[in-house]
């Protein structure tokens, strides 16, 4: 028997990148796993490619920053497979730049999809997880959430503020059997990596290999990135875990970059 036979997980942001990895490991040991994202296409096709060969998948549209969409899509989970056993707050973006350049309206865009998606996310299966006595939610944090880089303000208020939820949702979820936990990886060769490289090395004036080895796995113990596998091993190691004895935790994924 797989460790997620029958278990439900929602993903969101799960179209692309990390979030994908993790509903498609999720899926390998036996889980139905719900892509929330707000590509409808690209969630679409992750959830047929699980399919072919797994378990059924769910793709729902989701912008995590809306209320309504984000209530839909998680009762529209809990409809087709009867259980949310598992959430994964994924979503995010970056965007780079300094502080006293940066317009209001990026600072609140981001703090958005990050914070109010975990949160509206977070909100909405619990409904279902305490009815059950029974879940784990993970939320994607980042080495960010420990530590700070240059030109990525809200990105680290934001990533920071998770490590605050998991924490408030760990201690008001014990009596419920739900656990919270922060997965907090380095840098991951994703779009979401792969757009910021050029854009540093534009804002700090230097070529994009000095962007990867100085700025990026400047401080690994082996110059190496993170692999969106490394992180969804983590990830589900926290969903899996059977008791509240690991809960309100956050672990580095990092290649050693921030260690505790
Ligand atoms: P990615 O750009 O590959 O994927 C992000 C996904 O989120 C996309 O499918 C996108 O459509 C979706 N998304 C964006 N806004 C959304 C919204 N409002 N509602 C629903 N879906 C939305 O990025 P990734 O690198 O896989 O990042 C995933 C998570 O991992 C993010 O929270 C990111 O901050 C975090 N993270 C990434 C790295 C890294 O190095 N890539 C490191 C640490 C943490």
């Amino acid at each position: 028997m797989a460790r997620f036979d029958g278990k439900v997980a929602l993903v969101t942001g799960a179209a692309s990148g990390i979030g994908r990895e993790i509903a498609i490991a999720f899926a390998r040991e036996g889980g139905h796993a719900v892509i929330a994202d707000l590509n409808m296409a690209a969630a679409q096709a992750t959830a047929d490619e699980i399919g072919k060969s797994g378990p059924a998948a769910l793709a729902v549209a989701m912008d995590v920053t809306d209320e309504a969409q984000v209530q839909r899509g998680v009762d529209q989970a809990a409809q087709k497979f009867g259980r949310i056993d598992v959430l994964v707050s994924n979503a995010g973006i970056q965007i780079i730049k300094p502080v006293h350049e940066l317009p209001l309206g990026d600072w609140k865009k981001l703090l958005s999809i990050h914070l109010d998606g975990a949160f509206l996310t977070t909100r909405a299966c619990l409904k279902y997880m305490y009815q059950a006595k029974a879940g784990a939610i993970v939320y994607i944090g980042s080495v960010h959430s420990k530590e700070a880089s240059k030109l990525k303000a809200p990105y680290v208020t934001a990533k920071h503020g998770l490590i605050g939820l998991c924490k408030v949702v760990a201690k008001e979820g014990a009596e419920y059997n739900v656990r919270a936990n922060v997965v907090c990886p380095g840098y991951v060769r994703t779009p979401l990596v792969d757009r910021q490289i050029p854009e540093q090395a534009r804002t700090l004036g230097i070529t994009e290999e000095q962007v990867i080895k100085d700025v990026m796995l400047r401080d690994t113990v082996d110059g190496v990135f993170t692999t969106t596998d490394d992180v969804a091993q983590a990830v589900l190691h926290f969903a899996g875990f059977p008791t509240n004895a690991l809960t309100g935790q956050s672990m580095v994924v990092s290649h050693g970059w921030f260690m505790q």
